[in-house]
């Protein structure tokens, strides 16, 4: 096991983990819960981490992680269908499952 991204929130880690496993590669993502007991962290600084079951994909799962990024910035897309923003780099709503142009 071996960590390659540390994401912002859960959707990002949800995004990347996708990507990953669409991509064949095996991952995880940790950190997902916070405790929540008293004197513990809260949520908020607990940031998921994604992880490759397999150490031999980890240079390529950064590698792939970096692609999502600049597709990211890319912009983003507005379904015609339903009018929902899509991240740049999906292919159909997440929303409805409309094509995107
Ligand atoms: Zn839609």
């Amino acid at each position: 096991m071996k960590r390659v991204y540390l994401a912002a929130d859960l959707a990002d880690a949800q995004i990347a983990l996708d990507w990953l496993n669409m991509r064949g590669i095996r991952a995880h993502v940790f950190n997902t819960h916070a405790t929540g007991g008293l004197g513990e962290l809260a949520a908020t600084q607990i940031w998921p981490e994604v992880w490759v079951e397999d150490d031999e994909d980890a240079e390529q799962a950064i590698q792939l992680l970096k692609e999502i990024h600049a597709a990211e910035d890319a912009g983003s897309k507005r379904c015609p269908q339903c009018g929902e923003e899509n991240p740049g780099n999906f292919l159909s709503c997440w929303h409805c499952g409309q094509a995107l142009a």
